[in-house]
Protein backbone atom coordinates (compact mmCIF):
# COMPACT_ATOMS: atom_id res chain seq x y z
CA UNK A 1 0.00 0.00 0.00
CA UNK A 2 1.09 3.68 -0.90
CA UNK A 3 2.06 5.78 2.08
CA UNK A 4 1.24 9.52 1.98
CA UNK A 5 3.67 11.49 3.44
CA UNK A 6 1.08 14.28 2.84
CA UNK A 7 0.10 16.00 6.75
CA UNK A 8 -1.42 19.44 6.23
CA UNK A 9 -1.46 21.50 9.11
CA UNK A 10 -4.56 22.99 9.56
CA UNK A 11 -6.17 26.03 11.80
CA UNK A 12 -8.99 28.30 11.00
CA UNK A 13 -9.12 31.70 10.45
CA UNK A 14 -9.82 34.43 12.20
CA UNK A 15 -12.45 37.62 12.78
CA UNK A 16 -10.85 39.75 10.32
CA UNK A 17 -8.12 37.85 9.42
CA UNK A 18 -6.51 35.03 7.21
CA UNK A 19 -4.40 32.27 9.15
CA UNK A 20 -1.32 31.43 7.04
CA UNK A 21 0.93 28.82 8.18
CA UNK A 22 4.62 29.91 8.03
CA UNK A 23 8.19 28.74 8.39
CA UNK A 24 10.78 31.64 8.28
CA UNK A 25 13.91 29.55 9.20
CA UNK A 26 15.62 26.82 6.90
CA UNK A 27 18.85 25.43 5.24
CA UNK A 28 19.98 23.76 2.10
CA UNK A 29 23.40 22.62 0.91
CA UNK A 30 23.83 26.21 0.24
CA UNK A 31 25.20 26.59 3.77
CA UNK A 32 25.18 23.86 6.16
CA UNK A 33 21.78 21.77 5.53
CA UNK A 34 21.62 18.50 3.90
CA UNK A 35 19.49 18.58 1.10
CA UNK A 36 18.71 20.39 -2.45
CA UNK A 37 16.40 23.52 -2.46
CA UNK A 38 13.91 21.69 -3.89
CA UNK A 39 13.45 19.60 -0.82
CA UNK A 40 12.42 22.36 1.58
CA UNK A 41 9.56 22.94 -1.49
CA UNK A 42 7.80 19.80 -1.26
CA UNK A 43 8.07 19.38 2.61
CA UNK A 44 6.24 22.42 3.26
CA UNK A 45 3.77 21.90 0.42
CA UNK A 46 2.89 18.34 2.19
CA UNK A 47 2.77 20.25 5.11
CA UNK A 48 0.22 22.29 3.78
CA UNK A 49 2.21 25.22 4.85
CA UNK A 50 1.62 29.15 3.06
CA UNK A 51 4.74 30.59 3.16
CA UNK A 52 8.30 29.66 3.81
CA UNK A 53 11.86 31.58 3.88
CA UNK A 54 15.06 30.31 2.18
CA UNK A 55 17.20 31.44 5.23
CA UNK A 56 20.77 30.11 4.11
CA UNK A 57 24.31 31.45 6.20
CA UNK A 58 25.39 34.25 4.94
CA UNK A 59 29.17 33.99 6.36
CA UNK A 60 29.29 29.55 6.91
CA UNK A 61 28.89 27.83 3.72
CA UNK A 62 30.84 24.28 4.63
CA UNK A 63 29.87 22.53 1.49
CA UNK A 64 31.49 25.56 -0.33
CA UNK A 65 34.09 23.00 -1.70
CA UNK A 66 32.12 20.93 -3.67
CA UNK A 67 28.82 23.68 -4.25
CA UNK A 68 30.49 26.84 -5.38
CA UNK A 69 28.04 29.84 -5.08
CA UNK A 70 29.07 32.96 -5.19
CA UNK A 71 25.58 34.40 -5.77
CA UNK A 72 23.49 34.07 -2.68
CA UNK A 73 20.13 33.81 -4.39
CA UNK A 74 20.32 30.46 -5.72
CA UNK A 75 18.32 28.61 -3.12
CA UNK A 76 15.56 31.05 -3.19
CA UNK A 77 15.94 31.38 -6.56
CA UNK A 78 16.17 27.35 -7.17
CA UNK A 79 12.44 27.02 -4.43
CA UNK A 80 10.41 29.75 -6.17
CA UNK A 81 10.79 28.23 -9.83
CA UNK A 82 10.10 24.53 -8.47
CA UNK A 83 7.10 25.82 -6.43
CA UNK A 84 5.68 28.13 -9.56
CA UNK A 85 6.10 24.50 -11.31
CA UNK A 86 4.45 22.72 -9.10
CA UNK A 87 1.23 25.05 -9.53
CA UNK A 88 0.89 25.02 -5.10
CA UNK A 89 -0.42 27.73 -3.69
CA UNK A 90 3.54 28.17 -1.48
CA UNK A 91 4.34 31.05 -1.34
CA UNK A 92 8.71 31.32 -1.05
CA UNK A 93 10.45 34.25 0.70
CA UNK A 94 13.75 35.69 -0.17
CA UNK A 95 15.79 35.69 2.67
CA UNK A 96 19.05 35.09 4.55
CA UNK A 97 20.89 34.40 8.15
CA UNK A 98 23.05 36.37 9.77
CA UNK A 99 25.48 34.33 11.37
CA UNK A 100 27.30 36.26 14.27
CA UNK A 101 29.08 35.59 17.86
CA UNK A 102 27.20 37.09 20.60
CA UNK A 103 26.34 39.41 20.76
CA UNK A 104 23.93 39.75 18.59
CA UNK A 105 24.22 36.12 17.62
CA UNK A 106 22.25 34.82 15.08
CA UNK A 107 19.69 36.60 12.84
CA UNK A 108 17.25 36.13 10.17
CA UNK A 109 16.26 39.11 7.60
CA UNK A 110 13.29 38.04 5.29
CA UNK A 111 11.47 39.77 2.20
CA UNK A 112 15.25 41.27 0.80
CA UNK A 113 15.55 41.89 -2.57
CA UNK A 114 18.91 40.55 -3.04
CA UNK A 115 20.97 38.27 -0.87
CA UNK A 116 24.61 39.49 -2.05
CA UNK A 117 25.00 42.92 -0.41
CA UNK A 118 24.16 41.54 3.10
CA UNK A 119 28.16 40.20 2.85
CA UNK A 120 29.52 42.88 5.35
CA UNK A 121 31.79 43.00 8.07
CA UNK A 122 30.82 44.73 10.45
CA UNK A 123 27.70 43.06 11.68
CA UNK A 124 26.02 46.79 12.29
CA UNK A 125 26.19 47.18 8.54
CA UNK A 126 24.52 43.45 7.80
CA UNK A 127 21.25 44.65 10.45
CA UNK A 128 21.38 48.52 8.09
CA UNK A 129 21.93 46.53 4.59
CA UNK A 130 18.04 44.14 5.39
CA UNK A 131 16.63 47.60 6.75
CA UNK A 132 17.35 49.44 3.41
CA UNK A 133 16.00 46.31 1.63
CA UNK A 134 12.79 46.81 3.77
CA UNK A 135 13.58 43.10 5.17
CA UNK A 136 11.60 41.95 8.42
CA UNK A 137 14.45 41.27 10.70
CA UNK A 138 14.38 38.51 13.91
CA UNK A 139 16.57 37.50 16.47
CA UNK A 140 17.15 33.76 16.00
CA UNK A 141 17.31 30.75 19.27
CA UNK A 142 18.58 33.35 21.68
CA UNK A 143 18.37 30.47 24.04
CA UNK A 144 20.24 28.33 21.74
CA UNK A 145 22.90 26.23 24.00
CA UNK A 146 25.39 26.43 21.23
CA UNK A 147 25.83 30.37 22.64
CA UNK A 148 23.90 30.16 25.93
CA UNK A 149 25.17 27.74 28.31
CA UNK A 150 22.02 28.16 30.91
CA UNK A 151 19.81 28.29 28.09
CA UNK A 152 18.23 31.87 29.12
CA UNK A 153 18.04 34.28 26.46
CA UNK A 154 19.34 37.44 27.65
CA UNK A 155 18.92 40.87 25.90
CA UNK A 156 21.94 42.01 25.19
CA UNK A 157 22.87 46.26 24.96
CA UNK A 158 23.69 45.32 20.99
CA UNK A 159 20.26 43.82 21.16
CA UNK A 160 18.53 46.91 22.58
CA UNK A 161 20.30 49.22 20.43
CA UNK A 162 19.10 47.23 17.11
CA UNK A 163 15.44 47.35 18.55
CA UNK A 164 15.92 51.40 19.25
CA UNK A 165 17.41 51.61 15.94
CA UNK A 166 14.31 49.77 14.27
CA UNK A 167 16.93 47.25 12.86
CA UNK A 168 15.73 43.99 15.04
CA UNK A 169 11.90 43.62 14.29
CA UNK A 170 10.71 40.18 15.92
CA UNK A 171 12.19 37.33 18.07
CA UNK A 172 12.22 33.37 17.98
CA UNK A 173 10.29 32.07 21.06
CA UNK A 174 10.55 28.65 19.60
CA UNK A 175 13.31 27.41 17.54
CA UNK A 176 13.15 23.27 15.91
CA UNK A 177 12.76 21.45 19.47
CA UNK A 178 13.49 24.60 21.96
CA UNK A 179 10.75 27.06 24.06
CA UNK A 180 12.17 29.97 25.68
CA UNK A 181 9.55 31.67 28.57
CA UNK A 182 12.77 34.09 28.69
CA UNK A 183 12.47 35.56 25.06
CA UNK A 184 8.80 35.38 24.96
CA UNK A 185 9.43 38.33 28.35
CA UNK A 186 11.75 39.57 25.52
CA UNK A 187 9.03 39.93 23.18
CA UNK A 188 6.58 41.56 25.73
CA UNK A 189 8.96 43.94 26.72
CA UNK A 190 10.24 44.93 23.91
CA UNK A 191 6.97 44.76 21.34
CA UNK A 192 8.25 42.27 18.99
CA UNK A 193 6.56 39.74 16.68
CA UNK A 194 7.08 36.77 18.87
CA UNK A 195 8.14 33.74 15.97
CA UNK A 196 8.53 30.33 15.92
CA UNK A 197 10.39 28.07 13.50
CA UNK A 198 12.13 24.87 12.11
CA UNK A 199 15.44 25.62 11.48
CA UNK A 200 15.50 22.59 9.56
CA UNK A 201 19.19 21.51 8.35
CA UNK A 202 18.11 17.51 7.73
CA UNK A 203 14.67 16.29 6.72
CA UNK A 204 11.30 17.17 8.38
CA UNK A 205 9.55 14.26 8.41
CA UNK A 206 12.69 12.70 10.47
CA UNK A 207 13.33 16.13 12.80
CA UNK A 208 9.86 16.52 14.12
CA UNK A 209 8.41 12.60 13.99
CA UNK A 210 5.77 12.75 11.44
CA UNK A 211 4.93 9.04 12.14
CA UNK A 212 3.90 9.88 16.10
CA UNK A 213 1.52 13.21 15.04
CA UNK A 214 4.92 15.41 14.99
CA UNK A 215 4.69 18.47 12.86
CA UNK A 216 7.76 21.32 12.58
CA UNK A 217 7.19 24.38 14.75
CA UNK A 218 5.73 26.93 12.48
CA UNK A 219 4.44 30.67 13.27
CA UNK A 220 0.70 31.26 12.34
CA UNK A 221 0.45 34.65 10.64
CA UNK A 222 -2.94 37.00 10.52
CA UNK A 223 -2.75 38.53 7.31
CA UNK A 224 -5.45 40.79 5.41
CA UNK A 225 -4.60 39.27 2.19
CA UNK A 226 -2.81 36.69 0.73
CA UNK A 227 0.53 37.59 -0.62
CA UNK A 228 4.11 38.64 0.29
CA UNK A 229 3.15 42.19 0.99
CA UNK A 230 0.32 40.79 3.31
CA UNK A 231 2.54 38.57 4.99
CA UNK A 232 5.20 41.46 5.59
CA UNK A 233 2.64 43.99 7.08
CA UNK A 234 1.32 41.42 9.38
CA UNK A 235 4.94 40.32 10.63
CA UNK A 236 5.73 44.01 11.40
CA UNK A 237 2.65 44.35 13.30
CA UNK A 238 3.13 41.02 15.22
CA UNK A 239 0.09 39.56 14.50
CA UNK A 240 1.43 36.20 15.06
CA UNK A 241 0.88 32.78 17.29
CA UNK A 242 3.65 30.26 17.57
CA UNK A 243 2.91 26.54 17.01
CA UNK A 244 4.59 24.15 18.70
CA UNK A 245 4.42 20.31 19.88
CA UNK A 246 0.82 20.99 21.67
CA UNK A 247 1.62 24.45 22.40
CA UNK A 248 0.28 27.89 21.49
CA UNK A 249 2.41 30.81 21.96
CA UNK A 250 1.78 34.32 21.88
CA UNK A 251 -0.66 37.51 22.37
CA UNK A 252 -4.34 37.40 23.81
CA UNK A 253 -5.03 39.83 21.27
CA UNK A 254 -4.42 36.89 18.65
CA UNK A 255 -4.24 33.78 20.73
CA UNK A 256 -8.15 34.15 22.47
CA UNK A 257 -9.43 34.58 18.81
CA UNK A 258 -7.44 31.62 17.36
CA UNK A 259 -8.68 29.03 19.96
CA UNK A 260 -12.40 30.97 19.76
CA UNK A 261 -12.31 30.23 16.33
CA UNK A 262 -11.02 26.26 16.62
CA UNK A 263 -13.64 25.22 19.33
CA UNK A 264 -16.90 26.10 18.53
CA UNK A 265 -20.27 24.49 20.02
CA UNK A 266 -21.87 21.78 18.17
CA UNK A 267 -24.63 20.95 20.45
CA UNK A 268 -26.02 20.97 23.93
CA UNK A 269 -28.71 18.89 25.53
CA UNK A 270 -29.78 16.73 28.57
CA UNK A 271 -31.14 13.26 27.83
CA UNK A 272 -34.66 13.00 29.21
CA UNK A 273 -34.85 14.07 32.33
CA UNK A 274 -31.32 13.94 33.45
CA UNK A 275 -29.22 16.70 34.86
CA UNK A 276 -25.86 16.34 33.44
CA UNK A 277 -25.55 18.48 30.43
CA UNK A 278 -24.22 16.84 26.82
CA UNK A 279 -21.75 19.60 25.15
CA UNK A 280 -20.57 18.55 21.86
CA UNK A 281 -17.72 21.01 21.12
CA UNK A 282 -15.70 20.98 17.68
CA UNK A 283 -12.54 21.54 16.96
CA UNK A 284 -11.24 22.56 13.68
CA UNK A 285 -7.27 22.90 14.38
CA UNK A 286 -4.42 20.68 14.85
CA UNK A 287 -4.48 21.38 18.69
CA UNK A 288 -5.67 19.12 21.12
CA UNK A 289 -6.41 21.08 24.08
CA UNK A 290 -5.84 20.79 27.38
CA UNK A 291 -8.52 22.80 29.28
CA UNK A 292 -9.17 23.18 32.89
CA UNK A 293 -12.83 24.39 33.68
CA UNK A 294 -13.32 26.98 36.27
CA UNK A 295 -17.43 26.77 35.77
CA UNK A 296 -17.53 25.65 39.32
CA UNK A 297 -19.54 22.55 37.56
CA UNK A 298 -18.15 18.98 38.18
CA UNK A 299 -17.85 16.69 34.76
CA UNK A 300 -19.34 13.57 34.65
CA UNK A 301 -16.14 11.58 33.21
CA UNK A 302 -13.49 13.73 33.51
CA UNK A 303 -12.00 15.79 36.90
CA UNK A 304 -11.94 19.49 36.22
CA UNK A 305 -9.38 19.13 33.14
CA UNK A 306 -10.26 17.97 29.96
CA UNK A 307 -9.02 18.16 26.27
CA UNK A 308 -10.64 18.44 23.08
CA UNK A 309 -9.07 16.81 20.61
CA UNK A 310 -7.68 18.05 17.13
CA UNK A 311 -10.53 18.08 13.96
CA UNK A 312 -12.91 16.68 15.29
CA UNK A 313 -15.85 16.53 18.09
CA UNK A 314 -15.68 16.08 21.96
CA UNK A 315 -18.32 15.28 24.13
CA UNK A 316 -18.19 16.62 27.76
CA UNK A 317 -20.77 15.61 30.36
CA UNK A 318 -21.63 18.37 32.66
CA UNK A 319 -23.76 17.95 35.81
CA UNK A 320 -25.32 21.02 36.15
CA UNK A 321 -27.77 19.60 38.86
CA UNK A 322 -31.02 21.29 37.39
CA UNK A 323 -31.94 21.56 33.75
CA UNK A 324 -30.62 25.28 32.79
CA UNK A 325 -30.83 27.15 29.66
CA UNK A 326 -27.62 28.41 29.70
CA UNK A 327 -24.28 27.61 31.20
CA UNK A 328 -21.05 30.01 30.29
CA UNK A 329 -17.72 27.59 31.31
CA UNK A 330 -14.60 29.95 31.57
CA UNK A 331 -11.69 27.50 30.62
CA UNK A 332 -8.21 28.48 31.26
CA UNK A 333 -6.08 27.11 27.93
CA UNK A 334 -3.53 25.00 29.79
CA UNK A 335 -1.86 24.52 26.66
CA UNK A 336 -1.54 27.40 25.45
CA UNK A 337 0.80 30.57 26.83
CA UNK A 338 0.62 34.26 26.33
CA UNK A 339 3.49 34.89 29.06
CA UNK A 340 5.51 32.74 30.75
CA UNK A 341 3.67 30.13 32.68
CA UNK A 342 0.55 32.67 32.05
CA UNK A 343 -2.62 30.93 30.14
CA UNK A 344 -5.67 32.55 28.32
CA UNK A 345 -8.96 32.24 29.28
CA UNK A 346 -11.80 30.60 26.74
CA UNK A 347 -15.41 31.04 27.56
CA UNK A 348 -17.69 29.08 26.06
CA UNK A 349 -21.22 29.59 26.15
CA UNK A 350 -23.30 27.34 26.11
CA UNK A 351 -27.27 27.21 24.63
CA UNK A 352 -29.08 24.38 25.46
CA UNK A 353 -30.71 22.95 22.61
ZN1 LIG B 1 19.55 28.65 11.11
Amino acid sequence: MAQSFDRPITFPDIPGYQTLKVDLHMHTVFSDGSVWPDIRVREAVRDGLDAIAMTDHIEYQPHEADIPHPDRNRSYEIAVELAARLDSNLMVIRGSEITRSMPPGHSNAVFLDDVNPMIQDEPLDVFREAARQNAFTFWNHPMWLGQRKDGVAVLTDMHRDLIAQGLLQGIEVVNMHDYSAEALQIALDNDLTIIGTSDIHSLIQWEFEHDHNGHRPITLVFTTDRSQEGLHRALMAGRTVVWFRNMLVGRDEYLVPLIESSLTLESAAYAGERSVLEIVVHNASDVNYILRSESGYTFHQNSDVVMVKPNGNTTLHLKTLEQLEEVVIPFTVLNAVNAPDRHPVFVLDVAVN
